[in-house]
């Protein structure tokens, strides 16, 4: 995911995030976040629990990708490549490089091909994104990679995508191709998608679960990094996780 600075108090796109503290970045990644708000905040803390959606899919659709965090996303873009018999090695936080997963085959020692994934829902990956990316493979001295996202591509950057052996999957491309698996991976893949607190985002920057607050202005809630003020990291709320936080009151 492409790394972004952003004020704290301000929530940038979904999956976007704040820049990355190095201190926090060994810190455990599982943590029962809404336990330990900090007092001091510029929004108002939301002390309802965010409940896991009781009628999730049993199957897979475009809604699974609707209803989990990017970092399951990730995971489940990360575990397809494991399934096709590649290595793979992946960084859940902090500066990734324009990297997210790295794919290794027994037969190379460096990584063959590289994969930049982009949970957006709604807003088409732009061709700039592409060409970053595209940036980002000549720096390693790679020829593959792949670009995946759970929304769509603009026509430019499709186009750009083709001329340059770049693998671009949208959502129904990824759904495809999940479709083309046995049973027993589909059902792999939606264990990884549903893991844990899979509504509740990462956050980008420290790889902790984040809790949910509200914009003490506006009152539109968002997701702050459950160690703020240590880790100012942020973002936009997706409409599931509106959703769930009005019907929970
Ligand atoms: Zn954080």
């Amino acid at each position: 995911m492409a790394r972004r600075g952003v004020p704290a108090a301000v929530p940038p796109e979904v999956g976007g995030n704040s820049a990355a503290d190095p201190a926090a970045a060994h810190a455990p990644r599982h943590d029962d976040a809404a336990q330990r708000l900090p007092q001091a905040f510029a929004g108002k803390a939301i002390t309802t629990a965010v409940a896991p959606d009781e009628d999730r899919p049993a199957a897979w659709s475009p809604r699974v990708f609707a209803l989990i965090e990017w970092r399951r996303f990730e995971a489940v873009c990360e575990a397809l490549f494991a399934q096709a018999g590649l290595q793979t090695r992946s960084q859940s936080h902090g500066a990734d490089g324009g990297v997210d997963i790295w794919l290794h085959s027994r037969n190379a020692s460096g990584p063959v091909a590289v994969v930049q994934c982009k949970h957006w829902q709604g807003k088409p990956v732009p061709v700039s994104a592409v060409r970053e990316f595209f940036g980002t493979m000549a720096a390693l001295g790679l020829k593959r990679g792949t670009y995946a996202t759970s929304s769509t591509f603009t026509r430019d950057a499709l186009a750009f995508a083709q001329a340059n052996g770049i693998n671009a999957q949208d959502g129904a491309g990824l759904l495809q191709l999940i479709a083309s698996r046995t049973p027993e991976q589909q059902a792999e893949l939606l264990a990884i998608a549903f893991e844990g607190d899979y509504w509740r985002p990462t956050c980008a920057s420290c790889g902790l679960k984040m809790v949910p607050r509200s914009n003490s202005t506006t009152g539109e809630p968002f997701w702050s990094c459950s160690q703020f003020p240590r880790c100012r990291g942020n973002q936009a709320m997706t409409a599931a996780a509106k959703a769930r936080l009005e019907a929970r009151g």
